[in-house]
Formats: C-alpha cells, structure tokens, sequence
C-alpha cells in the first residue's frame, strides 16, 4: 500500500498507518481527498463535536514552515532535506496534533498548505489565493511564518500573500454579515535575533498590515470596515533552528503551549489563557468536517462566489439525512418485526395483541430522536429543526399505524373474550339451576374487558405525545361492548321468553285437556239444551261444571295462566337489567304466543277423532246412565227411544257450543285485541318474523276476530254432526239389541 496518504486504488481502505504523515487533503492537481473523513474518524476526531480546532499555516516557500509545525504539534510533514533545496509541500496536508497531550488543545487539526513565491508565477497566484480561501473558511487561526529580515519590507513576497487573504476574506464575509467569524493571525517571526524589540516589530508589522488593508478596494457597504473588524493578531519569535537548537526547541515547546481555549480579557482586549477563541471557530460539527471543507472546495476551485451560510446549510441537509437515516436503523431493528407480525395476523384475520409493544415503541421512539438530536443538534439550527420535525414524523407514521393496529386488535380481542366469558357464564348458572344474574355477570365481565382495554392503551401513551392519548378509542370500545351486551341481553331475553312460553304450553295442555276430559261426562249439565234439569252455573249438579261455560273456563284458566307466566317473565327480565320497553315487549310476545298455543291446544282438542270421542262418552253417558248416574238395564218397556233422542238432542247440541269461542255472559268472543294489547313502540321488524298472525288482532292480515274465534268451521261441523248420529244409532240399536235379548233370556 502507497504511503504519505496517497491510495494506490479507490476502495482500498486506508490504515493507520497510511496516515503517518497526515493526509493530503488536496493534492497539486486541486483534487479533494475522498479520504478525509476516514482520517478523521481514525484520529477519533469526528466524534469530537465542536471539540477540535484547525490551525492552517501561511508563508514563502522554504521558509520552515513544515518544521516548525513538525516541532510544534510532533507532525511528520515532509520537510526539504537541507542538501537539495526544493519543494516539497503540494497542495494541502492535514495532520492531528500528537504532541502535548494535556498542556494543549484537545483535537487541533493543523493544515500545511503549499508555500509559494506566488510574486513570480502566475499559476502559483491563483493556488495561492484559492487556498487562502479555504484556509480562511475553515481555519480559527492562520500562522503566518516570516524571517525577522522580512519584517518592515513591505514590498515582500508575504506581504502579497497577506493582501491576497484580506481581500480574499473581505469576499467571504460579504455573504455572511450575520455570523462574521473573525480569524486569528499568528506572527511566528523566524531566525529572530534578539536585537530589536519583539514589540518594535509588532509595531512595524502592525502598521504594514494596516496599510495593506487601506490599500485593497473594499466592496460597497464595506468600505469603512477596519481590519481589526475581522482578526486579530498574535505575535511570536523563535531563534535560528540550526545556529540555536537548543533554544529552538524551548521556544517552540513555549509557542506550542499558547495552544489551548483562551477569552478576551475584558480590560485590555489581550488574550488570557491560550489563542483558541470560541468567536473563532467555525462552528461545523467535525462528524460533517469532511463533506463541509469539500463543498467549499469544490465551490472555490470552480470559482463560484463560495457562500458559507448556503455552504453550512447544505452541509446541515446532507449530514441530518445521514443522521436520520442511521438513528431509523435502530428503529427499525426493533419495530419492522412488529410491523411485520401485526401485518401477518391482519392476514390471517386474527386479533393481533402484541406483548410488551408500548414500551419497545417508547423506548425505540426515544432513542431514535434523542440520537438524532444529539448528533444533528450542532448542525445549521434551521434545518436541524425541519429534519427533527421529519423524522418525528416518519417515526410517528410507523408507530401510529402499530398502536392503531393493535388497539383493533385488543378491541376485537375485548369483544370476542366478553362475548365468550359471559356465554360461558350464563351456560354454568344455568347448569347449576338457572338462579344466576345476568346484569350482574355482564357488568362483571365489561368491568374486567375495559380494565384490559385501557391498560393496553395506557401502555401506548407517551406523556407530552398527544396522538398516543386514545380515549376516544376507549370510549369506542365501551360502546361497543354495550352493543354487545344489549344484544346477549336480547339472547337472554329470548331464552327466557322460550321457557315460559314452554311452561304456558304445558300447563294449557294439561288445564284445557282437563277442561275437554269433562265432555265426555254427559251426566254433567244435561247437555246444552235449555231444559230446566240443566243449569247454566258450572257448579251445579254436584260440583260438576256446565258445558255452557266451557269458554268462560277455558279463557279463565288461559288468563291466569298467562298471568303467571308474565309475572315470573317480569321478574326475571328485570333481574337482568332490561329496559322497560324490552319488557313490555317481550310480555305482548308472551300473550300472543300463549293465545296461539291455545288455539292450538283447542284445534288439537277438536282433532276429528278426538271430539267423536268426547262426543260419543258425553252421548253414552245421559243415554246409559240415568239422572242419579245408575248404568240403565234396557227392558223392553223402556222408552229407549225417547232417552235415545233426548241423549242425542242434548249432545249434538254441544257442537255449535264447541265451533265458536264465545264467553257465557256476552255470548261474544272474549276480547282478545283489548288483552293482547297494542305492539308496544321498539319492537323491531325482525323481533315479528316468528309471530303467528292472530285474526282481529293483526287486522291487516285480513282475518276477523270471529274468525280467529271459529273453533270449527261450518264443514267441519256438518260433518261431525252426521258422523255423531252415526255413532249414536250404533249405539241406540244395541241397546236396542240388548232389551230383546234381555227377554229372550
Ligand atoms: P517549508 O517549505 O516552508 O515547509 O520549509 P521546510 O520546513 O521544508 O524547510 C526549508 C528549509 O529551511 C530546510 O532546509 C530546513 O532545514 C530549513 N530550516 C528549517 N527551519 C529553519 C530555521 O528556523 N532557520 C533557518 N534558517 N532554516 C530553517
Ligand atoms: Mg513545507
């Protein structure tokens, strides 16, 4: 590998050692290094911040430049051998300081730019004012080195060299009035002999350069500016280095210790402490350095008007992206893998709940911006404040999307967990005798699902983070497990509507059969027929009731029924919270049901076969038994035929009894729209869908209440007549029969 900072190829690496001799920063074809940010990160300087300082250093070529920083800061720059006499400085070397680790500056960067005899060649003048200018935008202290025999010529070569650097530093700061850095120029007077003053030639010097200011054209708006306005100075004196080595040595190791952090003393104006001002530096972060001092560069050896407040804001552009781009690394180590399973279990449509997600996120958040902060805060403040703004905002984005995502994921989670613990619940109160509350189950179950719920969007929140504050998510959640609390209640509702619609079944079933069963007992009334025998009171004849009344009993015995079943139906409803409405509405569902399941107790009552059957007992027993319930034995001079029709008579006189619902008193129908009532406001279309329309009740479907009330139709009832008298002659002729016998035997 070539040495002296020169690269054999693009893409070697360079190594320590490559940098012994510093790094050209640029060479004699005015090229920038593209090395120089790994110099600086090898000599740990690029993490310094603002903590490091550049010295660059001016003067004739040969004049001792090289040796005299070698001496100062224990650089290796190339020096000319003392035997051949020629230049060896090309273009600008950078070195880190090495020596006096402790009794000077932390990080001083010192550039060793090419020495010129720029009076005599052209090309030389222009490198020598464009590295002028570099030094001037870059540098807080510019040596000027010179022979004690050069002082007071004012015709010199260094004299130029100093024209050169105020004019060209007049142009720089034309652009950037608002910071002005001022720049220190440090005299070191070589080969001083000691006979004159080192203040007398202070004072020569002073007024050369006084005079050289006066004599350059200022730009308009700054032609009253003093030179004190931009620099200040610092003077210096060392012996012959090889007539005094000694003393050369002492002296410098003197000079090198006005290396440090210094302030201007308020009195005097003199410097106290080192020449290292904070009004000097330049204020570019050293981890931008590299980039900065090559855009400059770039802008000066192009000559284009070098611009530094654009220049620093360019370098603040660039370095907050890189910045920005290397804190997101960290980020995303940690949040795409989240991203990535939420977005998985969204694919499978299951609810994602990541563990732990709010404090990786907090902490990736946090640590991302405060990197960036900490590492692009020293940068153009403007700028530095837009990109922070950007990366919040893309951090913010990220996490945005996640919380949302997982707060969709904990409220369907939520939703599906209370739906399913409180089924479960319900499922074993009933198994353990149906004695459970559910208001008091779903109010347990909302009260643990929303404590889950919020400390999962606690979890999210990051104080001063306004967007991570998710009530409103919250209160989304909650209302949406009412919605599905009113909807289990409904289930609940509905179970229990089942059940006492089963239990009015059952007990219809066996009132109404009963009710039937005493048809069959024909001693009862003497029938329906208006003889005096016969009473219209159902408990006349021995406490056996009339058939007349065999509605009223019928509707009587429906009504308390229901009237029981609404009682337990309430009770019940209200245990679990339901509203009034939900009550009243569930109590016309009841009465509807049980009238229908009425009806259809009493069709199954009338089922052909059923009622012949009744009817048949009711006949045989007014026609076999006789007043006082003693079995007849027929004899031929009985008036078989007479008891025949007067049982007959007395029986078909039940069935237009029997083909109509109608209560005793008002020979009407009772009045069922009246007891149904009116649908209650609430119910919704859906609740109807399983609804039996009743006749008169529900006018719209076009079936009267009489109708609702025809127990038999008039077919119906032409037929039973007929298949009646069939079966009452059967039973006349063999009794018939059995009188004949009777004497025969
Ligand atoms: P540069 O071109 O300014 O960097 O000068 P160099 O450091 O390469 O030195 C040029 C020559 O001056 C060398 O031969 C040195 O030995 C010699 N030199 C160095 N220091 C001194 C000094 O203090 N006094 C004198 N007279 N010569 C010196
Ligand atoms: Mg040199």
């Amino acid at each position: 590998m070539a040495t002296n900072g020169h690269f054999a190829a693009v893409g070697d690496q360079p190594t320590a050692e490559d940098f012994g001799h510093g790094i050209q920063v640029i060479d004699e074809d005015k090229s920038f290094t593209t090395h120089l940010n790994e110099y600086l990160r090898e000599t740990h300087v690029a993490e310094a911040g603002f903590n490091y300082h550049l010295i660059s250093v001016f003067g004739s070529q040969s004049t001792g430049k090289s040796t005299l920083l070698n001496h100062l800061f224990g650089t290796e720059f190339s020096v000319m051998s003392e035997s051949e006499r020629r230049q060896t400085t090309k273009g600008i070397w950078m070195s880190k300081n090495k020596k006096g680790a402790g009794s000077m500056a932390d990080n001083i960067l010192v550039m060793d730019v090419e020495g010129t005899d720029g009076r005599e060649r052209g090309e030389d003048q222009d490198f020598e004012r464009k590295s002028a200018l570099f030094a001037l935008a870059t540098s807080e202290v510019l040596i000027v080195n010179i022979w004690e025999h050069q002082v007071g010529l004012y015709q010199g070569a260094n004299m130029g060299l100093l024209k050169t650097v105020f004019e060209v530093n007049l142009q720089l700061f034309l652009k950037d009035r608002q910071s002005t850095p001022r720049s220190l120029l440090f005299f070191v007077i070589r080969d001083f002999i000691g006979n004159t003053p080192l203040s007398n030639l202070r004072n020569t010097l002073v007024q050369d350069l006084t005079k050289i200011w006066s004599s350059i054209s200022k730009p308009a708006g700054l032609e009253s500016a003093t030179i004190e306005d931009y620099f200040d100075f610092a003077f210096a004196a060392l012996p012959h280095k090889i007539l005094q080595p000694d003393k050369f040595v002492t002296e410098v190791d003197t000079l090198g210790r006005r290396f440090v952090a210094g302030h201007r003393s308020t009195t005097d104006q003199e410097f106290v402490g080192g020449v290292f001002l904070p009004e000097y530096h330049r204020r570019i972060p050293a981890d931008g350095f590299s980039v900065y001092a090559e855009g400059v560069w770039d802008q000066i050896v192009n000559n284009k008007d070098l611009d530094l407040p654009t220049q620093q804001e360019l370098l603040a552009q660039f370095r907050c992206d890189e910045i920005s781009r290397e804190a997101l690394v960290a980020f995303d180590e940690t949040i795409l893998p989240l991203e990535e399973q939420q977005a998985e279990g969204v694919r499978l449509g299951r609810a994602v709940v990541l563990a732990g997600l709010g404090a990786a996120g907090a902490a990736s958040r946090a640590s991302c911006l405060e990197q960036f902060q900490a590492q692009a805060g020293r940068y153009h403040k403007g700028v530095y404040t837009r990109k922070l703004a950007e990366l919040e905002g893309k951090v913010d984005t990220r996490l945005k999307t996640l919380y949302q995502g997982q707060l969709a994921g904990a409220h369907k989670a939520g939703v599906a967990s209370f739906t399913e613990a409180v089924t479960a619940a319900v499922k074993t109160g009933q198994k353990a005798g149906g004695n459970y509350e559910f208001a008091d189950i779903v109010e347990t179950e909302k009260a643990k699902t929303l404590e889950t719920f919020k400390t999962e969007a606690q979890g999210l929140a990051i104080p001063e983070v306004a967007w991570t504050n998710f009530k409103p998510q919250y209160v989304l959640f909650e209302k949406e497990l009412d919605e599905v609390s009113a909807k289990l209640r409904k289930e609940e509702m509905r179970r229990l509507a089942t059940r006492v619609e089963r239990w009015v079944k059952s007990r219809l079933g066996d009132a109404v059969g009963l009710e039937f069963n005493k048809l069959g007992s024909g001693r009862a009334g003497g029938g329906a027929s208006d003889e005096p025998s016969s009473s219209s009171s159902g408990t006349a004849n021995g406490g056996v009731p009339s058939e007349k009344d065999l509605w009223d009993r019928i509707w009587n015995v429906f009504v308390d029924i229901v009237k029981e079943a609404q009682e337990r139906f309430t009770e019940r409803a209200k245990s679990f919270d339901a509203s009034d409405v939900e009550v009243q509405v569930g109590l016309w569902r009841l009465r509807r049901k049980s009238w229908v399941a009425l009806r259809e107790k009493i069709d199954e009552e009338v089922m052909e076969g059923n009622i012949l059957l009744k009817l048949r007992e009711n006949f045989e027993d007014k026609f076999r038994y006789d007043e006082a319930g003693v079995p007849r034995i027929w004899r031929p001079s009985d008036d078989i035929e007479g008891i025949y029709t007067r049982a007959r008579e007395s029986t078909l006189a039940l069935i237009p009894l029997l083909s109509r619902f109608r209560l005793a008193a008002t020979i009407a129908p009772p009045d069922l729209p009246e007891w149904i009532g009116n649908q209650p406001a609430g119910v919704e279309p859906e609740d109807e869908d399983d609804l039996t329309p009743i006749g008169g009740v529900d006018e719209e479907e076009g079936k009267s209440l009489e109708e609702e009330m025809t127990v038999l139709s008039e077919s119906k009832r032409q037929d039973l007549v007929i298949r009646f008298k069939k079966t009452a002659d059967g039973v006349y002729v063999e009794a018939k029969r059995g009188a004949l016998g009777g004497i025969t035997q």
